[in-house]
């Protein structure tokens, strides 16, 4: 039902985890997929040999979000390769413990510059491309911590947050330009930016109780609802924050 033919996405942090599950599932819908990454380079190649696989074309990118000039040059590079770009899904992003009275001025502008400005980054170079195509589709990936908070995380709850404001700000600037843009805020998922809380079987049972449905997301299952905000099935919801976090955080 959903057919995304002739599309060209981009996702940031498509290497691993969830940007890895999207930019795979929106291959699956016929999406032709580039991805950007920061270091690890043979999950980069890995992901764009299984979007090769589904027939599709990707494209894999080195660079660092907080960096415009990377950015540019990225989205530079999609539109040299393919001609267009039509979904963009912001999904890059890194969550480090800091204790407020004890967190660096780095370590703070650290998750800001990568969760936040690279967010502003990639939307503000590709913004004029899907003008100009008065086509465009926006996923930011925040987190339930930019809805309610997060002790000893301030730094990536604050992100998140300036993640969620930032989404409802454009979608209602853009949606006149043919352009969507909306949010999912994932609850705990299953990837390595959290498995070393989720091996520790105190903190484990911790998360799992803070859970109603009992048990912690996958990747696809970010993934399925970032295709439905990417697709003509979302035509009608604009500046959403999509809550997707097995009922841990409901604020509809
Ligand atoms: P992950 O497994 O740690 O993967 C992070 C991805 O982002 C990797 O592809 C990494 O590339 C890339 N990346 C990190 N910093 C980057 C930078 N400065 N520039 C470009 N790429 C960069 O993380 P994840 O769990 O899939 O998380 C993905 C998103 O979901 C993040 O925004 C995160 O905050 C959000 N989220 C996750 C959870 C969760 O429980 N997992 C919950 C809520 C929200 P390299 O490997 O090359 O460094």
């Amino acid at each position: 039902m959903i057919d995304l033919s002739n599309r060209v996405a981009l996702v940031t942090g498509g290497s691993r985890g969830i940007g890895a599950a999207i930019a795979v599932m929106l291959a699956k819908a016929g999406t032709d997929v580039a991805i950007l990454y920061r270091n690890d380079t043979k999950s980069a190649n890995a992901i764009v040999n299984m979007i090769k696989k589904l027939n599709r074309t990707g494209l894999a990118l080195r660079g660092n979000v907080e960096d415009y000039n990377q950015c540019k040059f990225c989205v530079d590079a999609v539109v040299k390769k393919f001609k267009r770009i039509d979904i963009l899904v912001n999904n890059a992003g890194i969550w480090e413990y800091g204790e407020i009275g004890r967190m660096t001025h780095k370590q703070w502008q650290k998750t800001i510059d990568i969760n936040l400005t690279g967010t502003f980054n990639m939307c503000n170079v590709v913004v004029p491309f899907m003008k100009k195509q008065k086509y465009g589709r926006i996923v930011n990936i925040a987190s339930t911590a930019g809805q309610r908070g997060e002790a000893f995380y301030s730094h990536y709850a604050a992100s998140k947050g300036g993640v969620i404001a930032f989404t409802k700000s454009i979608a209602v600037e853009l949606i006149k330009k043919g352009i969507w843009v909306n949010c999912v805020a994932p609850g705990w998922i299953k990837t390595d930016m959290v498995m070393p809380e989720y091996q520790n079987l105190k903190i484990r049972k911790e998360i799992l109780r803070s859970i109603p449905r009992g048990k912690i997301g996958l990747p696809d299952e970010i993934a399925g609802p970032v295709l439905f905000l990417s697709s003509s099935l979302s035509d009608n919801v604009v500046g959403e924050i999509l809550n997707v976090n097995g009922g841990s955080v409901l604020c509809g």
